[in-house]
């Protein structure tokens, strides 16, 4: 069976070079990315919600890839929209330790299985947290942001 439409969850906060390129590579294998940004009430986001979706959908304008928001499970948000696997970046052993218990966790949820790509070697170490610092510490963000004019102009 065709792997149909794949949700990839995350804060993207911001949306990296590194998340960029899990998404072009999936693209290879499915027809369709659902990129559900996560709105959780105990987590205030730099970048709002509104300039993320932007500077996402301005990334990818194919009708292959729709980008929306999500509260609540993840789980849940995949069987909203009809997403019949979950989608994951791996980075270095540290995210797999971590990205296979929410894996399991999702799986016995759910039923739902998790698909995980390695990033490329060369942006194994982006990472949005250090982006994030980097920006507001008027730092150049451009080496791992694509389009990062696009966050800067939402601010
Ligand atoms: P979360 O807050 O859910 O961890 P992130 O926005 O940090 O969301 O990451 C979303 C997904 O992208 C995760 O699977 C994460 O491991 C992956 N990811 C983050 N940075 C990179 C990168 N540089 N290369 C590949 N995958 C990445």
């Amino acid at each position: 069976m065709a792997l149909k439409r794949v949700f990839f969850p995350g804060s993207f906060d911001p949306f990296t070079k590194g998340h960029e390129a899990i998404v072009t590579k999936a693209l290879g294998i499915v027809d369709e990315i659902v990129i559900g940004i996560g709105v959780h009430s105990t987590k205030t986001p730099f970048f709002s919600l509104e300039t993320r979706k932007h500077h996402i959908q301005h990334l990818f304008p194919s009708e292959r890839i729709k980008v929306v928001s999500f509260t609540g499970l993840t789980v849940d948000a995949c069987i909203q929209h009809q997403c019949s696997h979950l989608l994951r970046g791996l980075r270095d052993s540290k995210d797999f330790q971590y990205e296979r218990s929410i894996a399991h966790m999702n799986q016995r949820l759910s039923g739902i299985e998790t698909l995980f790509l390695l990033t490329d070697l060369s942006l194994s170490a982006i990472n949005s947290t250090i982006v994030r610092e980097i920006y507001q510490n008027q730092g150049d963000i451009t080496a791992f942001v694509t389009n990062s004019e696009l966050l800067i102009k939402g601010l």
